[in-house]
């Protein structure tokens, strides 16, 4: 089935022909009308020897006998939703050799138009379409739509409108008119408003549109350092999104993924910063230097970055220079790759009786960019904690870094985790020993996420796609008191 084409009807006035008189009938009847008797003003007109009662007070105009060709006359929408199948296809028939849009409930062969699922927060309407091979499927997502819209949107919406003539004579130009409403709709009107507080967001809508120019200069531009989570879209919070959505520029990482960047405003600027270990695109004094440039221009600036913004991301240091330039900073927290990955390896970061903690560290050196510089790491500590340890940033320091555990007393069959491109579909884990983690880390390329810990005998073994324990059964004595938990033995 080819796509279909989504449009909005306007049936004012229109004449909307339903041929049947029963159930069906009713509950088409019922959409035309639309919410509260003839909520869209068309003429309803309903064609059947037998009529439903309901079906009849909806209707403008009753006609109690069988349908005839001429029943098409001056007729915009026609719904065949009669019993008889043979009677429903010859009306279509009719209908289509006419050019009129045609409805035959449940049979989108003979049908010029389908009718989408509906999420109806009058006047705003989301219609879903599925293009006819689920409808099921259909009716879970407007599930999730009817949730996620608050239901005062239509009655917000209403009230929107009714500011629309004034802010056009104050704000005639299009980008700022755009903030404003934008403004208006992210802040404390609308969060009033729904809240069931309308005089008080009528009050507040009126000071920032009173504020004028000078509103717009007083807010200035912004700087959102967002968290764009390990990789899959689906990890992004809503707030991430909201920001995202309404963001002039975005300033981005390697690691954010694509498909995150598809939720960036098509007119918006993206500034790609590069920052793939040791091939830094762009210094991170440039970054800063744009990000406060961009603000101070007005704009609303984003900085996506891999993760969470505070973890091994340097948005400490990003916010230190914004705030020191008087720029407003909002922080949008993102879920880090250790919590990322841990979920998509089955692998707990802490476990009663296996990790009474997490320990997140870098292998990258002091100087940024300096791949050679030795961890500045506590090595004894790290070996003492009875934690699960997280190396970030730790691929071509693994050997280095299992060579210091050891040396400080962490045992060399501790059991290790390397997860690269976590949450990704071409995610990989590898698992072994703690011995082995220069090896296992020999052929991957990143971004990869070291854990090393009990808690990685508990990993799904489905997701393990090598596991040095199977490759190292021969070499006897290697395995020799193994502590480690059921994943891993039905892998060795
Ligand atoms: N702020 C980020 C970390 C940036 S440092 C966060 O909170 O996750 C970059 C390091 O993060 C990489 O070298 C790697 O160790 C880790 N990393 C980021 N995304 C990852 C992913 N999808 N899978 C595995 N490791 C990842």
């Amino acid at each position: 089935m080819s796509a279909a084409f989504p449009l909005f009807l306007t049936l004012t006035g229109q004449t909307v022909l339903i041929v049947g008189g029963g159930e069906l009938a009713l509950r088409k009847a019922r959409l035309v009308a639309g919410d509260g008797g003839d909520g869209r003003g068309a003429h309803l007109v309903v064609v059947a020897p037998e009529v439903h009662p309901d079906l009849a007070t909806l209707a403008a105009e009753v006609r109690r006998r069988p349908f005839a060709a001429y029943d098409l006359d001056g007729v915009t929408l026609v719904f065949a939703a009669g019993e008889d199948e043979d009677e429903a296809a010859g009306v279509a028939d009719l209908a289509r050799a006419r050019g009129l849009l045609v409805n035959v409930p449940d049979r989108p062969a003979l049908s010029t138009f389908i009718m989408p699922a509906i999420v109806d927060r009058g006047p705003i309407t989301v219609a879903i379409s599925t293009g006819g091979t689920s409808p099921v499927l259909a009716r879970r997502l407007r599930a999730r739509i009817e949730a996620a819209l608050e239901p005062g949107l239509g009655r917000l919406a209403t009230f929107l409108d009714g500011f629309r003539t004034a802010v056009r004579a104050v704000k005639s130009d299009e980008t700022a008119r755009r903030r404003f409403w934008e403004r208006v709709i992210d802040g404390p009107v609308a969060q009033r408003f729904l809240a069931g507080d309308e005089a008080g967001a009528h009050e507040q809508l009126v000071k920032i549109l009173n504020a004028g120019d000078a509103g717009d200069a007083i807010e200035g531009g912004s700087v959102a350092l967002v968290g764009a989570g390990p990789g899959d879209p689906d990890l992004l919070t809503l707030r991430a999104l909201r920001v995202l959505q309404n963001a002039d520029v975005v300033v981005h990482d390697k690691l954010v993924d694509d498909r995150i960047l598809d939720y960036v405003r098509r007119d918006a600027r993206r500034v790609y910063v590069g920052k793939s270990k040791s091939c830094h695109t762009v210094s991170q004094d440039e970054i800063n230097a744009l990000l406060v440039r961009e603000a101070q221009a007005g704009h609303r600036v984003v900085r996506l970055k891999g993760g969470d913004p505070f973890i091994f991301g340097r948005g400490g240091e990003e916010m230190a220079v914004l705030r020191a330039a008087g720029v407003a900073v909002e922080l949008v927290p993102g879920i880090t790759a250790a919590v990322g990955c841990a979920a998509a390896t089955g692998i707990p970061l802490t476990h009663r009786g296996l990790a009474q903690g997490i320990t997140l560290v870098t292998a990258h050196g002091a100087n940024a960019g300096g791949g050679s510089a030795e961890p500045a790491l506590d090595w004894t500590a790290l070996a003492r904690l009875d934690h699960t340890l997280a190396v970030y940033m730790g691929l071509s320091k693994a050997g280095l870094v299992a060579e210091r555990l050891i040396a400080a007393g962490k045992a060399p069959g501790t059991p290790v985790a390397v997860v690269q491109n976590g949450t990704r579909p071409d995610q990989t884990l590898a698992v072994g020993r703690l011995a082995d983690l220069g090896a296992l880390a020999a052929s991957l390329t990143g971004p990869a996420l070291i854990l090393v810990g009990e808690v990685v005998t508990l990993a799904d073994p489905s997701k393990i796609a090598t596991d040095v324990f199977t490759t190292l059964s021969s070499t006897p004595g290697r395995l020799g008191d193994t502590t480690l938990g059921s994943g891993l033995k039905a892998a060795v």
